[in-house]
């Protein structure tokens, strides 16, 4: 085997949330083979390589993983440098332990490159600590998607037992993890935050209760987005803000 895969984090959206070991590697890219949510600017900087889009969204058309898999390892077979460029952090819902075990098999040399993740970037749009001393200690990041033929699991069980709650791959499925998590006993007036293309100039930040999660979700505009619950969000409303004024001004009459 000649060359090495790099799985890199390319963060949330914005380019320059991009570590600079990233953007070193990146510069001597041979290949790079990138999810649908890079930023063009990040792209970019591979400015000697063949950039090759892999991307998945839901609910869209995707290049099958197996085939990914493959292309890696094919890559590395002729070039030195080949990167995989996945969104946020590499190693968080990004299917990469298939092509890490994969580049194993194969006995191509890989390394990881970690990056922010968009429960991360969430929580310092909202100027929001997901932990806090008294008030929340665990921290889970979740979500209710399974892929084809994958078991089902109980991430309502990990929503109910931890202080604050990230749910990744959510937002269209609002009305149904709202429903089952008031019915397995969370409050309806739990705080929750969706943010919405995290870290980019369009971002969009949506204040409310458990109960209104499915009427908040209607007003995004799907960009990816993550739900976030728990206590912790009370600061959100008291501080600067960026929810417009009326939400902020109903929120803390409730609150
Ligand atoms: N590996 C990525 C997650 C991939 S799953 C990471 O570490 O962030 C894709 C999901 O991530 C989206 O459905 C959404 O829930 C979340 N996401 C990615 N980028 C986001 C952003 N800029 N703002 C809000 N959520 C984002």
């Amino acid at each position: 085997m000649k060359g090495r895969v790099y799985l890199i984090g390319a963060g949330p959206g914005a380019p320059d949330l991009l570590t600079l070991r990233a953007a070193e590697i990146l510069k001597r890219a041979d290949v790079v083979f990138y999810d649908s949510l890079v930023h063009p600017q990040t792209l970019a900087l591979a400015g000697n390589a063949t950039r090759i889009p892999v991307g998945k969204r839901s609910g869209r058309r995707s290049t099958a993983q197996k085939f990914i898999n493959k292309r890696l390892i094919d890559a590395a077979r002729v070039h030195a440098v080949v990167v995989r460029l996945k969104g946020g952090d590499p190693l968080l819902f990004g299917r990469a332990q298939e092509e890490i075990d994969a580049l194993r098999r194969a006995g191509v040399e890989f390394e990881v490159v970690p990056g922010v993740t968009a429960a991360t970037a969430a929580a310092a749009e909202l100027g929001v600590s997901l932990t806090r001393r008294g008030l929340s200690r665990h921290v889970a990041f979740v979500t209710p998607r399974a892929a084809d033929g994958e078991r089902s699991n109980d991430w309502a069980a990990s929503v109910l037992a931890a202080d604050t709650a990230v749910i990744y791959m959510g937002a269209g499925l609002a009305e149904a993890i709202s429903a089952e998590l008031i019915e397995r006993g969370k409050l309806g007036t739990t705080p929750v935050a969706l943010v919405e293309n995290a870290s980019l100039p369009e971002r969009r930040v949506l204040l409310g209760t458990l109960a209104e999660l499915p009427a908040l979700a209607l007003k995004t505009e799907g960009g990816p987005t993550v739900l976030l619950f728990g206590e912790v969000l009370k600061a959100a409303l008291t501080l600067a803000s960026p929810a417009p004024a009326g939400e902020i001004e109903d929120l803390l009459k409730r609150a």
